[in-house]
């Protein structure tokens, strides 16, 4: 590793629970596709004694070995439109190269049934829908409504009813009842999680900060595919520690912060090595919309943990409106004393996507920083060209002075 730059020692028991977690889905019975968060369901999985595979997850790790460009052909060749999302096409492209192809970790097992709250984005309603047709498995879902400001009571309500509802599905399913005090316990130990995670982000305020882009996005693995686990919350205490211990003592990621950038939208699964390329020239990266928005990630503690898992399901980035996500992006601009703001412009995630050219216009109006605008794809490197976009951020950190 580059002496510029300091990686958490915690991220080698992420990568222990990366691995753990692949071998139980291939392992472990009965198995349920599902969302990342925002989704209530997976703590009902963990609740019911379900193993949750990720599809969207595996589309990362295929990324991060390189392989998702492949797979994304491999799908393109078997109808899907080269226009929907690359994590979409790598995880459906996997499955079907998996009889000629060696699949990273395994590659995902058919799945028992199908798992899904609707607070996400359009994509995942025709992915699941492709897979239910496709596997012809059940698939229990929570119905959401849209968002666009503040969380009223009657759509808490209503989404209270649509969980009660899928944990009667799940019952149904499984033949047996999930305990109360079972739920009562994973909604607890996801609470105590997202409390971590809260305290991990107000940390990366410091100057410098402790950890970098790649350290907190390996940390949200924790938040989005193993909340509701005791194993979870061990591994957030581990590294919160280690971050107060560093803004403690003044040691950040970076060994010599000149710069704090926020990046916008997803990052490139395949190149994380661009983060470094940033940090090995003095700029940090301590807060990101994709870490610090998109999920939501809402303190689950309320009396009934029903209640706090519909909250959980409202929130996040994808369920709210932009305006709602600009105010947040101006105001932690100023709190977290960042000099310039990257943007990825995202081909796959339109959703993401929306938007981001006004965000880049307002920042430049209010704050008179510079932004950066990177085009690419999250997943699929098959239009990437590092020496361009390298090119643009040295001309970008010469504009930050
Ligand atoms: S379009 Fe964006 S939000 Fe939807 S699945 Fe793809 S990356 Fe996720």
């Amino acid at each position: 590793m580059s002496e510029k730059r300091r990686a958490l020692e915690v991220n080698k028991v992420i990568g222990g629970a990366i691995r753990k977690h692949y071998q139980d889905v291939q392992q472990n019975r009965p198995l349920a596709y599902a969302l990342l968060a925002p989704d209530p369901m997976i703590e009902l999985c963990y609740a019911a004694g379900i193993q949750p595979a990720f599809p969207e997850n595996y589309a990362c790790v295929c990324a991060a070995r390189k392989v998702s460009g492949r797979f994304c052909e491999v799908a393109e060749n078997n109808r899907l439109l080269p226009d929907l999302c690359s994590y979409m096409r790598t995880a459906v492209g996997s499955w079907f190269a998996r009889e000629v192809e060696k699949l990273p970790m395994g590659g995902l097992p058919e799945p028992d049934f199908l798992v899904y709250t609707t607070s996400a984005c359009v994509t995942y309603y025709k992915w699941w829908d492709l897979y239910r047709f496709y596997f012809n498995k059940p698939l229990i879902y929570v119905n959401t409504p849209r968002i666009m400001d503040e969380i009223e009571d009657y759509y808490v309500d209503f989404t209270m009813k649509e969980i009660q509802r899928a944990i009667g599905e799940l019952e149904k399913f499984l033949g047996k009842k999930i305990p109360d005090e079972k739920i009562a316990e994973v909604v607890k130990y996801s609470d105590q999680l997202v409390e971590y995670w809260h305290k991990m982000l107000e940390l990366q305020k410091t100057v410098p900060a402790p950890a970098g882009l790649n350290d907190i996005s390996n940390i949200l693995f924790l938040l989005v595919a193993l909340p509701g686990t005791k194993e979870a919350v061990d591994i957030a205490k581990q590294a919160y520690e280690e971050m107060r211990e560093r803004a403690d003592k003044k040691i950040g990621n970076v060994s010599d912060e000149k710069h704090r950038l926020m990046w916008l939208n997803i990052p490139m699964w395949y190149n994380l090595g661009l983060t470094n390329y940033f940090e090995d020239r003095g700029c940090a990266i301590p807060i990101s919309d994709y870490t610090n928005y998109i999920w939501g990630v809402p303190r689950l503690d309320k009396p009934d943990p029903i209640e706090s898992l519909a909250i959980k399901a409202l929130k996040g980035e994808l369920n709210e409106s932009v305006e709602y996500y600009i105010d947040w992006m101006l105001r932690d601009i100023k709190e977290y004393k960042l000099d310039g703001v990257v943007i990825h412009s995202n081909r796959s995630c339109k959703v993401l996507s929306v938007g981001l050219l006004d965000a880049a216009k307002i920042v430049r109006e209010t704050y008179d920083i510079p932004v950066l605008i990177i085009e690419s794809d999250h997943t699929d490197d098959r239009a990437y060209s590092d020496a361009e976009v390298k090119t643009r951020i040295d001309a970008f950190i010469e504009s930050l002075g």
